[in-house]
């Protein structure tokens, strides 16, 4: 049986804890109505110290939403923001000590790249001197030293975006504010960014909230992530957690790729009947009799079989494995489910192919049936 934890790819901390000094988030109870809309339904989340924390969830489910009122952009209808166990709520936006980066570059256009980096210092009255350093220190820091006296349009987009974060750190912020900062750039770039955008908010330990609909971008990165949905924290945990052991069937389904197989809960909802497999329902039962066993492609075992009652139905190519669909026996309300296999040994599933499935012993997930 795979490990469906295995294939999420974590990142280790700095070998030197800069986090000493890092702050805390803390949003307890967030509410926020626009008109009819609810944006934020009682939102409860706490960022720890120097972590890269990840907002992820469905369009229109309040990440911006949460992210600006840390800003101090939006304000609550009710909820408390703490920083540092300390209520900002009420502190307007420029006394909140964030640094943000959005998703449009957003550098002023008449300034060169230095300028820009220094803007914020220069509204704080540094002296010329100071700031011109400052603004370099910062531009070496995100490997652009040459392109000072470069004007916006003259730099490409992960060259802005990269400006936008030394302009973000410029003032040494409490806290770093994300906001889709990758999403405008093409998917090489955006690769790259990701890496230095990681190892530079390791470097200073800084505490940063960064929001994604992209769930790899938020695996990849983040040291926990939290799952929002309708304005609210679905859960919040570390990749492989999330992964592995979702709290939820919206989790489960909303990170990664997840099959849904119709079972039938047996013995007193603590067993499962699927596929002439018994297993075992961890967690809170579904209501059944009917309920759905969720399971990861890379668990489900196929092996080819000529008085296998499955079939393969088709096959994708994504590299190193290979993802089938596989139709299930009659009796299972002919349910398609996509199995991972090596690519190199592939060949053996054309479609067509008669197949046995097997499951894993411990399924992700044993849900409601949805359908
Ligand atoms: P996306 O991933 O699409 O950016 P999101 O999760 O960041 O979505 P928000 O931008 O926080 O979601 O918006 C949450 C909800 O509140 C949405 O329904 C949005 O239309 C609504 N909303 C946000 N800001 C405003 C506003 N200023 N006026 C009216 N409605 C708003």
């Amino acid at each position: 049986m795979t490990d469906s934890t295995a294939t999420v790819p974590r990142q280790s901390r700095p070998a030197v804890d800069n986090t000493a000094d890092a702050a805390s988030v803390e949003f307890r109870g967030l509410r926020r109505e626009f008109g009819a809309t609810v944006a934020l339904d009682g939102l409860d989340l706490t960022v720890r110290p120097g972590e890269l924390l990840a907002l992820l969830g469905p369009s229109g489910c309040g990440k911006t939403t949460a992210l600006r009122m840390l800003a101090g952009f939006e304000h609550p209808d009710a909820g408390q923001v703490l920083v540092d166990g300390e209520d900002v709520t009420a502190v307007p936006a420029h006394r909140r000590d964030a640094g943000m980066v959005f998703q449009s570059y957003s550098l002023f256009p008449h300034l060169n790249a230095l300028d820009n980096v220094a803007f914020g210092l220069r509204m704080r009255k540094v002296r010329a001197t100071e700031r011109r350093a400052r603004a370099a220190e910062l531009l070496e820091l995100v490997g652009l030293p040459d392109k000072g006296d470069r004007f916006p349009h003259q730099l490409s987009g992960g060259q802005q975006q990269r400006i936008a974060l030394a302009r973000a750190l410029a003032l040494r912020p409490r806290v770093l504010l994300l906001d889709e900062p990758l999403s405008a750039l093409d998917a090489k770039v955006r690769l790259t960014l990701r890496e230095e955008i990681r190892r530079l908010q390791q470097e200073l330990g800084i505490t940063t909230l960064f929001v994604t609909h992209d769930q790899e971008e938020a695996l990849s990165m983040a040291d926990r992530v939290a799952v929002m949905r309708a304005g609210r924290l679905e859960q919040c945990a570390v990749p492989s957690e999330l992964y592995g052991r979702p709290a939820t069937a919206f989790v489960a389904e909303f990170v990664g790729t997840m099959n849904r197989i119709p079972g039938r809960l047996a013995d007193d909802r603590t067993v499962v009947e699927v596929l002439g497999r018994r297993l075992p329902v961890d967690g809170e039962a579904p209501h059944g009799p009917e309920a759905d066993v969720l399971v990861r492609p890379e668990a489900v075992r196929v092996t080819t079989d000529p008085q296998g009652t499955a079939q393969v139905t088709g096959s994708a190519f994504l590299g190193a494995v290979t993802r089938l669909t596989v139709r299930l026996p009659d009796g299972s309300d002919g349910t398609e489910i996509k199995a991972d296999l090596p690519t190199d040994s592939a060949a053996a599933f054309a479609p067509g192919t008669r197949v046995t499935v097997s499951l894993p012993d411990r399924p992700v997930l044993v849900a409601d049936r949805t359908l």
